[in-house]
């Protein structure tokens, strides 16, 4: 397939392509032979941000090579400049430049023997500024920079812009952070700070503390990278690409790149966004055909080719988090030189709202099936080796069994193996095997046909869906889980993450719904979870006991709620999720409004 060297931008604009920078991270022996630019690469004004991961702690050594030309910094790399003199008058005197940078010392140990002599006194922080602050605010999960998670690519003129306390933007090796939030956290004092506002940082950082890790400090404050010009076509004018990116409400397009070496090809997603973990990127190889679907926040990005030679049945996905790049790692069957990636397939460098996109399946085995009460069983089934896909927490994936000649598809939500799985090592890698809690229902359609597989039968498992956010767990202080029957199938990551990664967690508490003892899934875990982790309660409310049971029984009430959902002040950030049967989950909904819960403060799960 032809692809052009011109190509029309969001706007309509022609513009010719930029070529991207050769990927850092692998030693480059091949390239695709259409001029070192690949066949099926997307079309790019500026060149993505291709960041390397940041180091734990930054020696000179380890430093980036230099960085692009920069605005200010080339500027005073070129005595005479313009920039170069004014830099030059920020830089001096020499002490003062001294203190400048000295505060983005690595918490390592070495740094008071690594600080040069002629630093001066630091400025005094207010209390709770501490760099232990610092760190504890970098992990809390606010967005400091103020972008919602986007990376960006930042002009010279946007850059300048920001160079007030509250909205102060520093470039450095032309990265850029918004500082504002490190601001009161600066030992060198906010004045300094100010002095490299709005403007390329490097020189005045360098002279001081180039071994300080200062990408890992400050890896929340990251904006994006300084965007070099594009080559436009006579008579067009520059269009500023970070007005255009910040004026958008979505998530800018990604783009991907791929670039090889002898044994090895490796196709690198650029998403422009923050926080992509693993479960971002789900990716298939069948046959010939590859497909890496990345998701981001409502929307979709898809590439999609049949592959150009052939390769082995294993790949490794690597994310650069914070960054936003993810590489996806193939080998080679052979060791011959790709001319190209492939053939573009369906939707394939697409970027639609996922609505609007498919379901995707894989054929999965059921490699064990256990009982975990009467009627219900824990099923585990391995994904292909081919198939990379981690389901994020609070979302389920459909199960899809051939029944009496037709398709029929089901929704169910992935569990872990145990309650205790995050404090344990796992059993079985938890990225290959995929475990579900399902109740069989004698007369229902699906349950019992699923109840029917033998271990190596094959079932088929969807892309995940779901609009539960992780972030609804950030600086969470209460969580409180209200679940009925299977209902507590979305509850079983939601706590265990919880758990293992909110540090702000105080408590929580799962309200658990049955009819009788006999069908409260996992009851011994979830007594010895309460016994072991202090922050953890459950109670467990009966519609039809015995005679024997003392504890709590009903339904789903107002009197149950208000005496159960204590918050641990009114400040405090509560979720309060639910999941059930609809019309239990349906009548919850409507007694925590009337109990003067917001929107914001539940979550309920349904399909
Ligand atoms: P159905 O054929 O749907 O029947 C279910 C039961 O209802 C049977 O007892 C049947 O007799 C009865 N029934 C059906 N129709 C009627 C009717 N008209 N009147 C009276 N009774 C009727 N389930 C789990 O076990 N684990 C999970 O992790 C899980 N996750 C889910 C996630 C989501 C997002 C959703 C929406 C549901 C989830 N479910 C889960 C439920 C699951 O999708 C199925 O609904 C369930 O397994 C029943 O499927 P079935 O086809 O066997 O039963
Ligand atoms: P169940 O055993 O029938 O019910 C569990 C408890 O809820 C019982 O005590 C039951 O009381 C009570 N209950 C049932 N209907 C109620 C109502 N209208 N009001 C108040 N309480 C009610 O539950 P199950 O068979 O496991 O079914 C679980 C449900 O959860 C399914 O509908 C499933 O689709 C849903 N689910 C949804 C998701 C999701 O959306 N993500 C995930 C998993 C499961 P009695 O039976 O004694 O009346």
């Amino acid at each position: 397939m032809e692809i052009a060297k011109r190509t029309e931008n969001g706007s309509g604009q022609c513009v010719h392509l930029c070529r991207p920078p050769p990927a850092p991270d692998l030693p480059m022996q091949h390239r695709g032979a259409d001029s070192g630019y690949n066949a099926l690469a997307p079309p790019r004004a500026y060149p993505a941000p291709s960041l390397p991961p940041a180091p734990s702690r930054l020696l000179p050594s380890d430093l980036p090579a230099p960085h692009p030309p920069c605005p200010g910094s080339a500027a005073v790399r070129s005595p005479g400049s313009r920039f170069a003199s004014s830099l030059r008058v920020l830089c001096s005197p020499p002490r003062r430049s001294a203190v400048f940078w000295r505060p983005w010392i690595d918490d390592g140990g070495e740094k008071e023997q690594e600080a040069p002599h002629n630093a001066v006194e630091a400025v005094p922080l207010k209390q709770g500024r501490s760099l232990m602050d610092w760190i504890r605010l970098t992990k809390s999960g606010k967005d400091l920079t103020g972008l919602k998670g986007r990376l960006i690519e930042v002009t010279e003129e946007e850059l300048k812009k920001h160079n007030k306390k509250d909205d102060c933007w520093i470039c450095i090796r032309g990265f850029v952070y918004n500082v504002s939030p490190y601001m009161e956290y600066h030992p060198g004092g906010e004045d300094e700070l100010m002095r490299a506002a709005g403007s390329d940082g490097t020189d005045l950082f360098d002279q001081v503390h180039r071994w300080v890790n200062y990408e890992s400090m400050l890896k929340e404050c990251l904006v994006g990278r300084m965007a070099m010009k594009p080559a436009l076509p006579k008579g067009m004018l520059p269009q500023s690409q970070v007005t255009d990116t910040l004026a958008k409400e979505g998530p800018s397009s990604p783009s991907y790149d791929w670039f090889q070496t002898d044994s090895l090809v490796t196709i690198v997603i650029y998403t422009k966004q923050k926080d992509i973990n693993l479960d971002s990127v789900i990716v298939d190889h069948r046959d010939d055909s590859f497909r890496a679907e990345t998701v981001i926040k409502d929307y979709s990005y898809l590439v999609h080719v049949a592959l150009s030679h052939e390769i082995q049945e294993d790949f490794s996905v690597l994310v650069v988090e914070n960054v936003g790049k993810i590489e996806i790692v193939l080998k080679k069957k052979e060791n011959t030189s790709w001319k190209c990636l492939g053939h573009p397939q369906e939707n394939h460098n697409s970027f639609i709202p996922k609505k609007d996109t498919g379901l995707f399946y894989r054929k999965c085995q059921l490699v064990s099936k256990e009982d975990v009460t009467h009627d219900t069983k824990l099923f585990c089934l391995m994904l292909p080796p081919s198939t990379h896909l981690e389901v994020p927490v609070g979302q389920h994936v459909y199960l899809r069994l051939p029944i009496t000649g037709t398709e029929i598809v089901k929704p169910y939500t992935p569990v872990c193996d145990s309650l205790f799985s995050e404090f344990k090592e796992p059993v079985l890698p938890n990225n290959i095997y995929i475990y579900f809690l399902i109740k069989i229902y004698p007369a229902g359609f699906f349950t019992p046909e699923l109840d029917q597989l033998q271990i190596g039968d094959y079932v088929s498992v969807s892309n995940p869906e779901g609009n539960f956010i992780i972030s609804q767990l950030q600086e969470l202080e209460d969580l409180f889980l209200l679940a009925a029957g299977t209902g507590f199938t979305p509850m079983v990551k939601v706590l265990n993450y919880a758990l293992t990664n909110i540090p702000s967690l105080r408590k929580v508490k799962l309200m658990f719904f049955n009819k009788t003892e006999d069908d409260i899934i996992w009851r011994s875990q979830l007594e010895k979870l309460a016994f072991k982790d202090k922050r953890f309660e459950v109670e467990f409310v009966l519609s039809a006991p015995t005679s024997e049971w003392s504890g709590k029984q009903g339904y789903i009430s107002p009197a149950l709620l208000s005496e159960f959902l204590k918050r641990r002040s009114d400040t405090s950030k509560v979720l309060i999720c639910l999941c059930g049967p609809t019309p239990f989950t349906e009548q919850g909904m409507k007694m925590l409004h009337d109990l003067n819960f917001s929107k914001d403060e539940i979550h309920s799960f349904t399909a």
